[in-house]
């Protein structure tokens, strides 16, 4: 299956404007660049244009100049002169205009009188003989009106010259005798020579392509091929052949240069004009230097964008990551993004060692309902800061989870350095906090990440859960203020797991067992009941105390049918005991906080209760103190089992908040007195501490005023037992008469006492 890339929206919305830059700086480039070279070609082109109309005008200027040549040469011909003379006549006549063409055309080197057998009658009173003239063979041959010849070399002093022929025609039109003149070609070189504009030169080339004008003599009628400097070009021989009107090629110095020529109309000559190729060359440059320099402002603003671009987008995200990721009370970061950079930072470094510390504050929702939101925020940030100045010093991540729950995460070198630092530090938190507005109590839990330890969590969300239930560990305990998560507490949650799973089946199969265990009376040592308390015998675990599940059925409320099963055990158990014929005593059962509504819990208690027939006065139930119910339902379900008969118990009296507030609003017959007061009114050596002694004999005084039964749970030892005689508390239960009894073994205590 092919994998779907996923790309995120805020790097999807990075990429497409940067598409966006990157397109709209390409076109905006283009069309600088378009327009750059543009108007470089079109100076190229006008540069190129001026250079061919410089040549037209020469060519032009050339031909004006042979016409003038031809006018004179006409202006010596006089029909008269030469019409039915003899040759000597006519040589005569010839002769004659040597003063004359001194005058009118001082460029003329002679004029002469030409035969169609090829003998030329020059002023200088000579006679050559010309047949094997090209020229003259070209003329004839022709039949032309006018001729410009080649240069050839002068008979007279062998000095290069071109000959200039204007045909004489009889009276059929076809030549019959010319006459001539040559003209030097110095002279023709002085004129073009004086032609130079700036570094161009003027060149002109015959029909063999040898030139007849060049800056150097030494090529004059020689033609010229740019090989010879081992490049390659055209050579002048090739000019004759083709048909552009310019090219680049090289000059007789091996210069690169462009040539713009035209072929001379008058002439099978060929002028041209000789342009440094540098010029064309360093407009070529210009562009390459221009598209250059746009290109390089392109990427500038390109850069300037993108970097723009960049920081606002960076910038948004900042701002959207702020109003994500930070907690707007403490400043700190959520959670989620605690647990995001925790993740981060146990990817980058594998192989270390982590400490996961969960934060709250004991009893948080007392500060909150008793102190108002704001005060409690104010307690919040105060602890935050708190924890911050600690954790900043050591580089910690810290996060803020929900109400008072804070996550500090780092890596650590070991555990056992990790734990001297936090004690160290927690000491330091603890005085710093200790005279904050409204007292509060910081407590912890704490787990490591361990690399190579199989047991050890490995994400931030397993650590968190450890930590999470190391803290929950720690309940009341105002002493302990950490506790850490280990295999234990590993076993602690199996364990939870497993009862959560298995408490259903558990009843069914009568794994739950009632133990019994006796109360004494004081005052005679006799057994005047008992309590019946639950036990589950566990085919994992073994024999399990109520401390071990009861909170967990007070959690997901299996409590209320447990606590309807062992009043069932008990029901059934007095009554077998009856009709044994058992002497038998009240039986107190335990009620648990979680019912809260008197009408139903009275209508299931009564319905079981008559399913048996047992006297009430057998049956007591233990409330609670600290319990779910408000005093008010507590109250309301101590009158209805009044009224069915049933006597009540305040169980645990004493460990609540409110136990004498209690003692006068709910009407119950006996105060239960929590152990928790012989534990700590009694010192290492079993005596009963004065101070207490005082406070408990008050109490009891104070029960007994108001007509309650004393009962006193926990009774261990006979010094205790002698104290509570003395001050003539009621009954005793505890481990000092007896720990709580099967149903077989409680049967031999009635029957032994
Ligand atoms: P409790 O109602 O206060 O029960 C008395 C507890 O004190 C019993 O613990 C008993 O074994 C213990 N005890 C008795 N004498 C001594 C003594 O001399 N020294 C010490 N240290 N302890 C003594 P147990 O059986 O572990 O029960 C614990 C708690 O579980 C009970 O406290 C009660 O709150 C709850 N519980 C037990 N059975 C039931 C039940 O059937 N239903 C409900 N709802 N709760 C029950
Ligand atoms: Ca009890
Ligand atoms: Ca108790």
């Amino acid at each position: 299956m092919k994998k779907k890339i996923v790309i995120s929206q805020n790097k999807a919305k990075l990429a497409s404007s940067i598409l966006v830059t990157v397109i709209v700086t390409i076109i905006l480039l283009s069309l600088t660049a378009i327009c750059v070279k543009q108007s470089f070609l079109q100076t190229n082109s006008l540069y190129i244009e001026d250079c061919n109309n410089i040549v037209s005008n020469y060519t032009q200027l050339f031909n004006e100049r042979l016409d003038n040549y031809l006018n004179i040469l006409n202006s010596f011909y006089i029909d008269e002169q030469y019409e039915n003379k003899s040759i000597n006549e006519i040589h005569e006549t010839v002769i004659g205009l040597k003063a004359y063409k001194i005058k009118t055309a001082p460029d003329f080197q002679t004029v002469f009188y030409l035969t169609p057998d090829g003998t030329a009658y020059t002023q200088e009173n000579e006679i050559f003989d010309v047949s094997q003239r090209e020229y003259f063979k070209d003329f004839f041959s022709h039949n032309t009106d006018t001729y410009f010849s080649t240069p050839i070399e002068s008979f007279q002093n062998k000095n290069p010259c071109i000959v200039l022929l204007k045909g004489i025609k009889d009276e059929k039109g076809s030549t019959k005798s010319a006459l001539g003149c040559t003209i030097e070609l110095s002279q023709l070189v002085k004129f073009f020579a004086k032609i130079k504009i700036g570094d161009s030169s003027v060149i002109v080339l015959d029909k063999y392509g040898r030139f007849i004008v060049n800056e150097d003599p030494y090529w004059f009628l020689k033609t010229f091929d740019p090989s010879i400097y081992g490049v390659e070009g055209k050579s002048t021989k090739d000019i004759t052949n083709i048909q552009e009107y310019s090219f680049l090629s090289f000059d007789t110095k091996g210069n690169p240069v462009r040539l713009f020529y035209r072929k001379m109309d008058k002439t099978d000559w060929y002028l041209g004009l000789v342009v440094p190729a540098e010029k064309e060359i360093e407009i070529i440059n210009n562009i390459t230097r221009n598209t250059i320099k746009i290109s390089i402002i392109a990427l500038l603003i390109f850069i300037f964008l993108l970097t723009g671009e960049y920081l606002l987008f960076k910038d948004f995200q900042k701002k959207k990551l702020i109003a994500s990721s930070y907690d707007p009370l403490t400043n700190l970061w959520t959670r989620q993004f605690f647990e995001q950079e925790a993740s981060k930072l146990i990817r980058h470094n594998q192989n270390s060692k982590f400490m996961l510390i969960e934060c709250d504050i004991r009893s948080f929702k007392f500060i909150n309902q008793n102190y108002g939101e704001n005060s409690a925020n104010k307690t919040l940030i105060l602890y935050a800061e708190n924890i911050q100045k600690i954790t900043d010093k050591y580089h910690c991540l810290l996060g803020r989870g929900f109400a008072d729950r804070f996550y500090v995460f780092i890596k650590v070198r070991s555990v056992h350095h990790a734990m001297n630092v936090f004690k160290q530090e927690l000491e330091e938190l603890n005085k710093n906090i200790k005279n904050s507005d409204i007292p509060f109590f910081p407590k912890f839990g704490i787990s490591f990440l361990i690399p190579k330890d199989t047991q050890s969590a490995s994400t931030i969300q397993e650590l968190i859960g450890q930590a999470s239930f190391a803290k929950s560990t720690i309940k009341d305990n105002m002493i302990v203020q950490y506790s850490i998560y280990n295999s234990r507490l590993n076993r602690k949650i199996t364990q939870e797991q497993y009862i959560e799973n298995h408490m259903q089946q558990a009843l069914e199969n009568g794994e739950f067992f009632v133990m019994y265990q006796p109360k004494i009376s004081l005052e005679n040592e006799k057994l005047v009941g008992a309590e019946a308390l639950v036990r589950w015998k566990n085919p994992k675990f073994g024999l399990l105390a109520p401390d071990t599940f009861i909170p967990l059925f007070e959690k997901n409320g299996f409590i209320i049918t447990l606590d309807f099963y062992v009043y069932e055990q008990v029901f059934k158990y007095i009554q077998s005991l009856i009709s044994q014929g058992i002497p038998t005593v009240p039986i107190s059962v335990n009620m648990s906080r979680n019912h809260s509504k008197p009408e139903k819990f009275m209508h299931q208690f009564i319905e079981l209760f008559r399913k048996y027939d047992i006297p009430q006065e057998l049956v007591q139930i233990e409330i609670l103190e600290r319990s779910f119910m408000g005093s008010e339902t507590l109250q309301e379900i101590t009158e209805a089992l009044h009224k069915e008969g049933f006597s009540v118990a305040m169980d645990d009296f004493g460990s609540g908040e409110s136990s004498l507030n209690m003692l006068t609003k709910i009407p119950v017959d006996v105060l239960k007195f929590d152990r928790a007061f012989l534990r700590s009114s009694t010192n290492e050596n079993g005596e009963i501490d004065n101070k207490s002694a005082g406070f408990i004999q008050i109490l009891i005084e104070l029960s007994k005023q108001l007509n309650k039964e004393t009962v006193f749970e926990g009774v261990e030892t006979k010094q205790q037992m002698e104290f509570l005689k003395k001050i003539q508390c009621d009954q005793a239960q505890g481990y000092y008469y007896s720990r709580p009894l099967t149903s077989d073994d409680f049967i031999q205590f009635i029957k032994l006492h």
